[in-house]
């Protein structure tokens, strides 16, 4: 009797055991679930953001372009105002005695080798004056643009002028090399293309300058003399541009605004857009100095440029690089009155 109640609790107690562990498990397996279920959110999470973080990379991008293309319209209405009173404006003569100049000493490999006696290829002969020639310019490359825009200008036996600003990559600064061995001339623009930055003060621009100059000296063994000043040259405050401008024509540089734009600045304009604007155009200028961008996202105008060549081709029109020998087209400064 004593025996089988003994069993009976070894029985009882076992199926309790039993019970337990299996209780145990499932909640085990309850608990794993939860736990893949929260890993499945949380990667859906790290998702999204990364969907957001791209999004918003692509919005900063967006306004970034359609402040620079701002700035350029606005510095093509300043120089046509200052245009307006240069024709009011007495001629002001020069003080000719020179002042200690604060950066000299600065920078001291910031040099070029300008010359001074330059004039448009177009006042050269009369055989130059048939010939129709633009001058492409690129800024804000090299992009992943810079190979295709390349390949095209090359199937038209096109030379342009790429005005570059610094890139943190590897095959982008390979394609520095690459334009200078296409044949076409490479010129500067920014380190930073920081406006807020480069025009708070001259030291700041030299300080910029400078890092762009040596990245592509370092790359290609050039230093080159053109550069051409972000959103142009009657960007910033006007009294440091107008010192900016001084310093770097002391030092030999040479700075090109523009004198056709095809308006790709703005992430607005189409393709169609930039053929009509940049064609339309250009029969105003004799030295024709194209306003383009090979910047990240500027796939309307690498989409235009084909037509734009053939078109322009069929007009007569040769394309070539600027170099330091030409009278740069620069806009109309105010002139400084103190
Ligand atoms: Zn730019």
């Amino acid at each position: 009797m004593k025996k089988n109640v003994l069993i009976i609790l070894c029985l009882l107690a076992a199926a309790g055991l039993g019970g337990l562990c299996t209780w145990q498990y499932l909640r085990q397996q309850d608990s794993l679930e939860a736990l893949a279920q929260s890993q499945k959110q949380t990667e859906e999470t790290a998702g999204k953001v990364t969907e957001l973080e791209e999004t918003l990379a692509d919005r900063e991008a967006y306004i970034k372009g359609q402040e620079e293309y701002v700035s350029e319209l606005s510095s093509q209405l300043a120089a046509l105002e200052a245009l307006g009173e240069e024709n009011s404006d007495e001629e002001e003569t020069d003080d000719g005695e020179e002042e200690d100049n604060p950066y000299q000493y600065d920078y001291p490999e910031l040099y070029a080798q300008a010359e001074y006696d330059r004039r448009h290829p177009a006042e050269d002969d009369d055989e130059e004056k048939e010939k129709k020639t633009a001058y492409l310019t690129f800024d804000d490359g090299p992009s992943s643009l810079t190979p295709k825009v390349l390949d095209i200008l090359d199937e038209y036996n096109a030379k342009a002028t790429f005005f570059v600003v610094y890139k943190d990559d590897e095959e982008y600064t390979s394609y520095l090399s690459e334009i200078v061995k296409r044949g076409h001339t490479l010129a500067l623009h920014s380190y930073s293309h920081d406006y807020k930055k480069i025009y708070a003060s001259v030291d700041n621009f030299l300080a910029d300058f400078e890092k762009v100059y040596d990245w592509v000296y370092e790359e290609t063994g050039l230093r080159p003399t053109l550069f051409r000043f972000p959103g142009g040259s009657t960007n910033g405050k006007r009294a440091v541009v107008d010192e900016i401008v001084e310093e770097m024509e002391r030092r030999g540089f040479i700075y090109y605004d523009w004198n056709v734009s095809s308006g790709d600045g703005s992430n607005l304009t189409t393709t169609e857009n930039i053929i009509d604007n940049v064609t339309s155009t250009i029969g105003y200028q004799d030295f024709p100095v194209v306003l383009m961008h090979d910047g990240p996202g500027k796939n309307a105008t690498l989409r235009a440029l084909p037509t734009v060549l053939e078109m322009l081709t069929e007009e007569g029109y040769e394309f070539e690089t600027l170099n330091e020998t030409m009278k740069p087209v620069q806009y109309v400064r105010k002139r400084r009155t103190s």
